[in-house]
């Protein structure tokens, strides 16, 4: 058993989306009300035409696409958002999945992000003019929804005005994870996160977790922490990735009795490695999230 579930070499391992087969399920996916590039509307579409039958809309830190959304003819939409949050130094994600997005306890959680991110846009902006990147508080917010600024954003920008030759340049010179603009110390304790999560009626869930370069014993740390906090399940396979890493997760999930989840992190139509309802193979005999739903 490694003792770091190495994502650098699963996100590399080389397989395309496009060779997975088609799930019926995908509970990790963003639209424009986060970093996605589809509307909440446009992604309802594409789910319904790549044959997905319940879908949970995660963005960053915001429920805002589930305002007016109409689910369609045949899709189950099932409340979801995906939270920032660091513990031991260590920027995670938790989804909330289950949720009741415009309940009183989430709209709490989703406003106080909200402003976490604001300070945190200014922060990460008067890093970035110092390099020498020109207006980038303005150029992000004119990408992003009101108040949603986040790091794609800023990296997008940063292509426009080349100042970098595309997003991978910025991520990996300023804004990926422990580089100098990479601005983590703003957002709610993963504590928190978990009670507006169960208070919203919700499931919490451990997003992407081979994505942390954590160690395993680390991992673990956060895991038993997280299901006293009332945590409730590991995203065990995210997007493509290596039957080891699979395994590894699904061990987990059963040495620490947490329900299982899956998604593609789909972003936008194109990319490769997440397209909508594709992902590698879930293991079969863990006890899914939905369960008790
Ligand atoms: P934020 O919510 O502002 O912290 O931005 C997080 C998002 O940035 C992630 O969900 C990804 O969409 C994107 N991201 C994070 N790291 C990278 C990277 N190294 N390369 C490209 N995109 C990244
Ligand atoms: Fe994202
Ligand atoms: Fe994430
Ligand atoms: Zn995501």
């Amino acid at each position: 058993m490694p003792g770091v579930i190495d994502w650098a070499i699963s996100a590399s391992c080389g397989r395309r989306s496009a060779t997975l087969p088609a799930m019926t399920i995908d509970f990790h996916c963003h639209t424009t009300a986060s970093d996605g590039e589809l509307s909440p509307r446009d992604l309802l579409e594409l789910a319904q035409r790549c044959g997905v039958t319940r879908l949970s809309i995660t963005d960053h830190d915001s429920v805002a696409a589930y305002q007016g959304l109409n689910p369609l003819t045949g899709l189950e939409l099932i409340g979801g958002v995906e939270f920032s949050t660091l513990w031991n130094k260590t920027g995670l994600h938790i989804l909330g999945l289950n949720i009741d997005p415009f309940c009183p306890a989430m709209q709490e959680a989703v406003a106080f992000q909200r402003n976490a991110r604001l300070g945190r846009a200014e922060k990460i902006a008067e890093k970035l003019e110092k390099y020498g990147v020109v207006a980038p508080l303005e150029g992000a917010r004119s990408l992003a929804s009101a108040g949603n600024v986040g790091r794609p954003h800023f990296a997008r920008h940063m292509v426009a005005t080349g100042f970098v030759k595309d997003e991978k340049e910025a991520f990996k010179k300023y804004l990926g994870s422990g580089k100098s603009c990479d601005i983590r110390q703003c957002w709610a304790e993963p504590e928190q996160i978990v009670a507006w999560i169960r208070a919203a009626g919700g499931v919490a869930v451990l997003a992407h977790p081979a994505k942390y370069n954590l160690t395993r014993s680390k991992l673990v740390s956060f895991l038993e922490a997280f299901k006293g906090w009332g945590g409730g399940g590991l995203e065990v396979v995210s997007g493509i990735q290596l039957p080891a890493v699979t395994r590894d997760l699904a061990q987990l999930c059963e040495q620490l009795d947490l329900s299982a989840s899956w998604g593609s992190d789909f972003h936008r139509p194109g990319q490769s490695w997440a397209q909508l309802g594709r992902y590698s193979a879930p293991p079969p005999h863990l006890r899914p999230v939905w369960h008790n739903w």
